[in-house]
């Protein structure tokens, strides 16, 4: 508050000049009521993954890495976005989140734990205040509404962008501090330099602003300054007793999330890193998406290869046939009594309905509404059968 009178007072006397200290407090405190606005809508709308026991889990991460007077004095809070991109970042204000399709790559709790090392070290060594003082603008113009028009979740980076992008010098020094930190408490793999090389492969876009870990640009030199900071003796460590549990659930969210934008082909990728008692229910509907919306699929592969869409929408428009079988198969197979079993009888329905078979979607309906007469979904299917 005295710095705000100050500045205020500053700006009405003609030749006041703010020491270096003061105007970097200026900045950083413009930048933390940015970053708390921009957190509120990422909440707002539904960015934030609301789960308890995910923000329990990545908190008890942090909390192994970071100690209580640092949490206290930067703000340091650690979230679930619900967004299907590879990405992780943090805000000015100490929030730090990790994306649900970060989990997609990730191969171990240590891969994990770095990443949120390296997003605390961002936040503690006061990046983005650094940064705003070397541009020369510092407003933020970009909009969160933005997602609401691309409804995919990409649309917030312009600002989430200007938050939290910053230079190579930067990122090595978050990785070069982030690696002490995530040793010291007590992380050890040998060859997790080679996270970068997966954050990167072949299945994220290669052209367009929407690179994969987007804010952290230039991974191969990232990769080699780290791998020459690593020790040879290293070993994997020990994962928490929900890892396991944890990377799963994130994936399932991730691939469902990837289905409902419209992102078949990347949610058939992570669909295929589940357990199998949890994959095919998702896989039917992410092989059903590409049999309904073939211009999506081929929209979606032409932005992953940087490829030219008409030949795209040309096969997925041949191969409609295919996916519907092959959706229809993975739906069959699901045995009664499995979780997945009554939202796959409605799958069933909504395919029959796709491929133009009304009689058999209306009596697959009805066979749901037999055994579900009054679930959540009962009056979204009711819904369906009028229009049969
Ligand atoms: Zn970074």
């Amino acid at each position: 508050m005295k710095q705000l009178a100050w500045i205020i007072l500053c700006g009405l006397l003609a030749g006041c000049q703010m020491t270096a200290e003061e105007r970097q407090a200026q900045v950083a405190n413009d930048l933390t009521i940015k970053a708390n606005t921009l957190s509120a809508e990422l909440e707002d709308k539904g960015l934030r993954y609301p789960n308890a026991s995910f923000n329990a889990y990545l908190e008890s991460l942090l909390n192994g890495m970071t100690t209580e007077a640092e949490r206290r004095d930067y703000g340091l809070k650690v979230f679930l976005a619900a967004d299907p991109m590879v990405n992780a970042f943090a805000l000015p204000n100490g929030h730090i989140y990790i994306n649900a399709g970060l989990f997609d790559p990730v191969e171990n709790e240590a891969e994990l734990a770095f990443v949120l090392a390296h997003e605390v070290e961002h936040v503690v060594a006061q990046h983005s205040v650094k940064s705003a003082q070397q541009r020369s603008k510092t407003i933020i113009s970009a909009h969160v509404l933005d997602l609401m028009l691309f409804g995919t979740g990409l649309g917030y980076f312009p600002m989430v962008g200007e938050l939290s992008t910053h230079s190579q010098a930067h990122e090595l020094e978050a990785d070069a501090l982030g690696y002490q930190r995530w040793r010291k408490a007590g992380y050890q793999k040998a060859d997790i330099n080679t996270l970068f090389s997966r954050l990167n492969n072949g299945e994220v876009p290669r052209s367009g602003s929407f690179l994969a870990y987007q804010s952290h640009p230039d991974t191969d030199d990232r990769a080699n300054a780290l791998a020459a900071l690593m020790s040879a003796g290293e070993s994997e460590s020990e994962a928490s007793a929900n890892w396991q549990q944890v990377v799963d659930d994130v994936r399932l969210i991730s691939a469902r999330l990837k289905v409902r934008r419209h992102h078949f082909n990347r949610a058939i990728a992570t669909a295929d890193q589940l357990p199998e008692t949890r994959r095919d229910l998702i896989l039917a509907q992410a092989h059903l998406g590409l049999a309904q919306h073939p211009k999506s699929a081929a929209r979606e592969k032409a932005w992953l290869l940087d490829e030219d869409m008409e030949d795209w929408l040309e096969h997925f428009q041949a191969k409609r046939t295919t996916h519907l079988q092959q959706s229809e198969a993975l739906l069959m197979g699901i045995p009664e009594g499995a979780e997945d079993y009554l939202s796959a009888q409605k799958t069933l329905g909504e395919l029959y309905r796709v491929s133009g078979d009304k009689d058999a979607a209306k009596a697959q309906f009805e066979r749901f509404l037999a055994l579900s007469p009054d679930g959540a979904e009962a009056f979204y299917v009711k819904g369906l059968l009028k229009t049969l």
